[in-house]
């Protein structure tokens, strides 16, 4: 028999609405503060910040947002991607277990971070604005932004962690040829840039401190809004779209997930593929395992506290309610850039709280080791985030194996590696 490797869906079949999992949560969203008074934020705190469609979808309770017409336009330049089942995988580690990734790797910019991009730029081109402002770690953001906005000629102003600039000169050359700026965070731009500068002049930066720098631009500047690229729940909304058409895909194998599988930055891909199968372990009685995997070096799910705080590290923000390893916790320089944040994101916090979803935490060599282990069998080469899930994904095929079962395993598998040769020539040269 022919073994499909991979599973397609026509442009015609992709989902044209996302799904909203604060529909269905047991226990709802704990609200945002405003920092000052400690009160509950509401619609209008929020506007200097961000368009107003945005900040209904951050608090709305409809299960199902539909996609608008010039979103799903912009969506078919990559979508609907396809799934993939990893059967060299399977066979190089001889476990019984069916192991599928949804590759959100063919888009442009190389990342699922397109996914919401393209509709917070159109919602800022329906409101009018003109400028937008965001951070970037490992600089996939910054290039999924600069890429949307493009299509809408809204200017992009990127303020880039400092040490993935240096790291990944190629990612800023990419922004810059969809008409980005990028500028290295801290930078002299800001109070808070030169406040971080000033403390220390070396700072590698952090994704919290180049936040702060975005904000503040957006919020001195009448006609920049700002933009946030994973954690807030508008963003894991979009990001659905990615297990909606894996539901389909999986329904045309006639497999269903027993694991579904994600890196862990903010929560945006992990929360953007489990959302959907968590639906039905919600009203339907099935029972599949989420499991979220972080860095070890930035482990705030399996070793922060659920308390409020603040989402930047100068505390512009409001607080949110999540897990958190403190606002000041500046992660230490590993590769996975997008995996350097000190939060997760409000729904995939409470989740967890409520034991919904679980958490792993995976140590740099050892998702290397995976990464390389993924390219020699399925030839495709992950971001360093992605290689975290890999890495989770190898020991739960080896633990379906010791136990005997034929566990179905789908993983997100959320971006490639190609800008990433820096990181993989340093590990390769270390494992000599
Ligand atoms: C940004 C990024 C992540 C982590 O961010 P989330 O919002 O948690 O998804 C993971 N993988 C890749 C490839 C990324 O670009």
């Amino acid at each position: 028999m022919t073994k499909i490797r991979k599973i397609q869906l026509n442009e015609r079949e992709m989902p044209t609405q996302w799904y909203n999992i604060q529909a269905d949560m047991p226990n709802p969203l704990l609200p945002l503060l405003h920092p000052a008074t400690k009160e509950p934020v509401g619609p209008s705190d929020l506007e200097p910040l961000f368009p107003l469609a945005l900040i209904k979808q951050e608090m709305s309770t409809e299960r199902y947002i539909d996609i608008p017409d010039q979103v799903l336009d912009l969506y078919r330049l990559y979508r609907p991607t396809p799934l993939h089942r990893a059967y060299n995988l399977e066979k190089m580690l001889d476990s019984p277990a069916k192991i599928y990734y949804k590759n959100e790797s063919v888009s442009p910019p190389g990342s699922h971070k397109p996914n919401t991009a393209i509709p917070q730029a159109y919602y800022n081109y329906k409101q009018g604005v003109k400028k937008m402002t965001t951070e970037t770690g490992a600089g996939q953001w910054g290039s999924a932004l600069s890429f949307a906005t493009n299509f809408f000629g809204i200017e992009c102003k990127v303020f880039m962690v400092k040490v993935s600039f240096h790291q990944k000169p190629y990612r800023k050359t990419m922004m810059n040829l969809w008409n980005g700026q990028v500028i290295a965070s801290p930078s002299e731009q800001t109070n808070a840039g030169r406040m971080f500068l000033a403390e220390d002049p070396d700072c590698p930066g952090s994704l919290g401190v180049a936040i702060s720098e975005a904000i503040e631009v957006a919020a001195m500047n009448e006609d920049t809004k700002y933009s946030l690229g994973s954690v807030l729940n508008h963003v894991l909304l979009h990001q659905t779209i990615i297990g909606l058409e894996s539901l389909k895909q999986l329904e045309m194998t006639g497999d269903f997930p027993d694991l579904v599988i994600g890196p862990f930055g903010g929560g945006s891909n992990f929360g953007g593929l489990a959302f959907p199968f968590l639906r039905y372990n919600f009203s339907d009685g099935k029972q599949t395992r989420c499991i979220a995997v972080e860095s070890a070096s930035c482990p705030k799910l399996t070793r922060g506290k659920f308390e409020y705080d603040f989402g930047d590290t100068a505390g512009m923000t409001p607080l949110i309610p999540m897990y958190t390893l403190g606002h000041k916790f500046i992660p230490p320089s590993i590769h996975a850039g997008g995996l350097r944040y000190h939060g997760a994101g409000a729904i995939v916090s409470q989740l967890l709280k409520d034991k919904l979803v679980e958490a792993r935490s995976v140590e740099q060599a050892d998702s290397f080791r995976a990464a390389m282990m993924f390219s020699r069998a399925e030839g495709m080469i992950p971001a360093p985030e992605t290689a975290h899930a890999i890495a989770q994904v190898i020991t739960e095929a080896l633990t379906a194996r010791e136990e005997g079962v034929a566990k179905t395993i789908l993983f997100n598998f959320s971006g490639h590696g190609l800008l990433d040769m820096g990181a993989y020539e340093e590990y390769l040269e270390k494992d000599k």
